[in-house]
């Protein structure tokens, strides 16, 4: 199926419902009226020139547009590029060049400013060209710049003049393009997180991201009638396929609190939306749990939601359950190349198994942990997890070796990541291969030193990582989010002390405000890592 296809059959079985709710910009549109607007942006797009295949980017953080933009571009057969709205000139540059953007569309939120001046830097031509015919050195595949808002720039199309009500033909043109489109094109450019180093863009198509949005909200049990709060973002998978795909095919609500992820604007919206599902990272969980005024809110509402992204610690979870009602709420796990959901719990796991596994492989996906040889290792043992099905990417856009790399001749997608699977096909996300330490030939899993450490009262958060070294090849480091400015290192060891082994024990300890973090909320590691060892040269 066509994700166009199914978002005219959605639209209209739950024609009356609500389908979107954008607190921030006070706009709510029933499925109908999205489909009216959906429409109206498809065939503006395509009245542009724009044709099936071609890459048009959305730098924005979550608005009314950007999901407008999803829908309409499936629609029109077009590949939408998601832009991260942290990337700055270099980093939008890398992204529009690497998979040849032929339009861009801009965010009218706050940042717009900032957002115009450095594509002015990018491009001096934009300015003086006349809209739809840029033609800019810097970036020499951008035909055209659409930005959303009231305002109107130089040199650029404006979002609205676009869903001018189309006419008839432009309708049936539309509704006859569902024969060209394939289930199996690319769809969908999603840039990596960039937790381990450089974006990667991965490829998906109509029937990996469709699929997994529908198997997703079947593991939460989403109905018409649901209510999603998407504080995630949308450039990124959680949103648009967990999030927006997730409610599209089970006719629930996305309600969006804010353009970007702000706790008390979560609190806020569930209380006054009567939300029944929230999505977050675990820092988000964190950070509304944490809210001094978390205790106002009447959150009776809420039954259900996904916490993914990075290792959730148990004690959150458990804090999750109890103070905000999640009692079916889910772990998942997956990665930007696989849709993004491969492993998920069910809402009627035991929160035993809930806290401590990333739940069981999708239906119609397979998995196999192997070792470093790549033959199969025996349940219960670390290995490298793979995982083969409908949710692997047609590949990194442009990159056939980093994607020959990643997906094997059979099909198995490498994900990078330490798992081990039990019995009943529990899976436990040990870590990132490349975030293992090994410290004197003694395997050191930092989740586990993470785990323990948080369990100090004093420890708001914490992050483990190895550091070189010359006797033991590598070092345990430590670095930690007090909640007071009591705490100690001598405290951390005393806690440690006869707890945990004595090669456990991190070398290096330092207190910090906050960790180097993308804006999805992961930690990079790699970041600290790097500054520790700047700092010990
Ligand atoms: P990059 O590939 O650019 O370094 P990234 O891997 O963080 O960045 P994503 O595709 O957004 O980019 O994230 C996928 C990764 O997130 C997984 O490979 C895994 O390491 C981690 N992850 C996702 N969900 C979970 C989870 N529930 N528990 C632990 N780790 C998770
Ligand atoms: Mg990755």
């Amino acid at each position: 199926e066509t994700i166009g296809r199914f978002f005219d059959d959605a639209c209209r079985r739950h024609a009356d419902r609500e389908a979107l709710v954008v607190r921030h910009q006070g706009v709510r549109l029933t499925y109908a009226a999205l489909r009216q607007r959906v429409d109206a942006l498809a065939c503006g797009l395509r009245r542009l020139g724009l044709e099936k295949g071609d890459r048009i980017g959305i730098w924005s953080q979550n608005t009314l547009e950007w999901a407008l933009t999803q829908f309409a571009t499936a629609k029109a057969g077009l590949v939408l590029v998601n832009i991260n709205p942290a990337y700055r000139r270099a980093e939008l540059a890398y992204a529009v060049n690497k998979v040849g953007c032929r339009a861009l569309i801009l965010s009218p939120s706050f940042k717009a400013s900032d957002y115009l001046a450095m594509l002015a830097d990018l491009a001096p031509e934009l300015a003086s060209c006349r809209p739809g015919a840029l033609q800019a050195a810097s970036l020499p595949t951008l035909e055209m710049v659409i930005r959303m808002g009231k305002e109107r720039t130089p040199g650029m199309l404006n979002f609205d003049d676009l869903m001018r009500t189309p006419d008839a033909t432009e309708l049936d043109l539309l509704a006859g393009r569902g024969d060209v489109l394939q289930f199996d094109d690319p769809i969908n450019i999603q840039f990596t997180s960039g937790t381990t180093g450089q974006p990667k863009g991965a490829t998906l198509s109509h029937h990996n991201i469709l699929n997994n949005g529908f198997f997703v909200g079947e593991a939460i049990r989403l109905q018409a009638g649901d209510r999603l709060c998407i504080p995630v973002p949308l450039y990124h998978c959680f949103g648009m396929v967990m999030g927006n795909l997730g409610c599209l095919t089970h006719g629930a609500t996305m309600v969006y609190p804010a353009e970007a992820f702000d706790p008390l604007a979560v609190l806020e919206t569930m209380a006054a939306e009567r939300c029944t599902a929230l999505y977050g990272v675990p820092t988000m969980f964190i950070a509304v749990l944490d809210h001094p005024r978390f205790a106002e809110f009447d959150l009776s509402s809420l039954r259900t939601g996904i916490m993914a992204g990075s290792p959730c610690p148990i004690e959150v979870m458990k804090r999750v359950i109890g103070q905000m009602n999640m009692r079916e709420v889910t772990i998942a796990y997956g990665m930007t190349e696989t849709s993004p959901v491969s492993f998920q719990s069910a809402t009627d796991d035991p929160v035993e198994r809930r806290v401590s596994t990333v739940g069981r492989v999708q239906p119609h996906c397979e998995v196999k942990i192997i070792d470093g040889e790549g033959r199969i290792v025996p349940r219960g043992t670390p290995g490298e997890l793979c995982t083969r099905g409908y949710s692997v990417m047609l590949g990194y856009w442009g990159d056939e070796a980093r994607t020959r790399e990643a997906i094997d001749p059979a099909g198995w997608m490498r994900t990078g990541d330490l798992a081990t699977l039990d019995e009943e096909g529990f899976c436990r996300i040990v870590g990132r291969i490349k975030d293992m330490v090994i410290r004197g030939g003694e395997n050191i899993y930092p989740r586990e030193i993470e785990e323990f450490l948080y369990r100090h009262p004093q420890v708001l958060d914490v992050q483990v990582v190895g550091v070189p070294d010359p006797k033991y090849g590598e070092e345990l480091c430590a670095w930690i989010i007090a909640r007071s400015d009591d705490l100690t290192e001598t405290e951390i060891r005393a806690f440690c002390h006869g707890q945990i082994a004595h090669y456990k024990i991190p070398r290096y300890i330092r207190f910090v405000e906050v960790f180097p973090m993308t804006v999805t909320g992961k930690i990079q590691k790699y970041l600290i890592r790097e500054q520790m060892k700047r700092e010990l040269e």
